[in-house]
């Protein structure tokens, strides 16, 4: 007798995570349903898995409403980076808000069990180091990272409302920086901003002084923490800090990048964006407690491995 294949639909599924995240669970043998409007994602990111029967690739807007038939949602769709997410803020803010409650109504109907990727963004500008879940964080309302930011916040909000009025089973992780293969070389992120730069030999942009922190987890360390996340019993709601405690400033992270890529590039200074977290870095207790889970790629074997897939792109 065969047994039904589970079925997952990943919204954002084209994107940079979204897309690995496909691989994964094809890879457990479940069937995809990949959801994006390629506003920041890539269809090139899923090429290779068109036309594998287990994987289907629908073109929509979550800020529209639509329904599928699954048994699993991991919902990541919103534009990520700085540069994306505020080219059109007011849409950032529509994709969290109405595209989340319209991910949410689906998983009413379906009875299905649903992820939300929430972000360290959550935490803002945070005075508590290493950020712990139980921090309520510090976000400007009004400022240019506020679509992203409350953005986040309120789908958050939306996820434990859905949870605690219509017994809707949830699950939010709080991603912090990640890095890895299918970044775009446009992304505007400053990992992959630092290795196009030191490939072309051309001036590393250091925004500010060089001296705020970020933690960065490789991608594949971050696929398996959502993955054990949604596994886990009924009662384990999060939200969880999902991320790589190894903590860097920029200016050790530029010098990493040039010395991998034996790069000739110096480094240029420019001013720091508005609201620019000063430090940032997950504490990951609750996730090794409640996932068995913690990250093991360290930020330098990581960039060993994003470096080529760069190369690549940019020949
Ligand atoms: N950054 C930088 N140069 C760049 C791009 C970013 O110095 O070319 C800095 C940015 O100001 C921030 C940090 O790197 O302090 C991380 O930026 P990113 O946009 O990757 O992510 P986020 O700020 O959302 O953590």
């Amino acid at each position: 007798m065969s047994v039904r294949k589970k079925r997952i639909l990943v919204t954002g599924g084209a994107g940079f995570l979204g897309s690995h995240l496909c691989d994964r669970l094809i890879a457990d043998d479940s069937f995809v349903l990949c959801l994006d409007n390629y506003f920041s994602g890539s269809k090139n990111n899923v090429k290779h898995l068109l036309g594998n029967p287990n994987f289907q690739i629908i073109e929509h807007d979550i800020t529209l409403p639509i329904h599928v038939e699954v048994d699993e949602i991991y919902h990541l769709a919103c534009p990520a980076s700085p540069v994306h997410y505020q080219s059109d803020p007011v849409r950032t803010v529509k994709t969290n808000v109405h595209g989340t409650i319209n991910i949410l109504g689906l998983a009413k109907r379906l009875k299905a069990r649903v992820l939300q990727a929430s972000t360290s963004e959550v935490y803002g500008d945070p005075e508590i180091h290493p950020q712990p879940e139980s921090y309520f964080g510090r976000v400007n309302p009004i400022g240019p990272r506020a679509c992203y930011d409350e953005g986040k916040r309120c789908a958050e909000t939306l996820f434990f409302d859905y949870q605690r009025q219509h017994g809707l089973a949830i699950k939010v992780a709080r991603i912090f920086n990640t890095f890895g293969p299918r970044m775009q070389p446009d992304d505007g992120r400053v990992v992959s901003n630092f290795i196009v730069q030191a490939l072309k030999n051309r001036p590393i942009t250091i925004y500010g002084d060089g001296s705020q922190t970020r933690s960065f987890c490789y991608v594949s360390d971050l696929i398996e923490g959502l993955v054990a996340l949604m596994q886990t019993p009924a009662d384990f709601l999060g939200p969880v800090n999902l991320g790589n405690p190894g903590e860097f400033t920029m200016r050790e992270l530029a010098e990493q990048v040039i010395t991998l890529t034996a790069s000739k590039s110096t480094l240029s200074y420019h001013p720091l964006p508005e609201d620019d977290p000063v430090q940032r870095r997950p504490d990951i207790s609750l996730a090794m407690q409640a996932l068995g889970w913690k990250p093991t790629i360290p930020l330098s074997d990581g960039l060993i491995q994003t470096i080529p897939y760069f190369q690549k792109v940019l020949r």
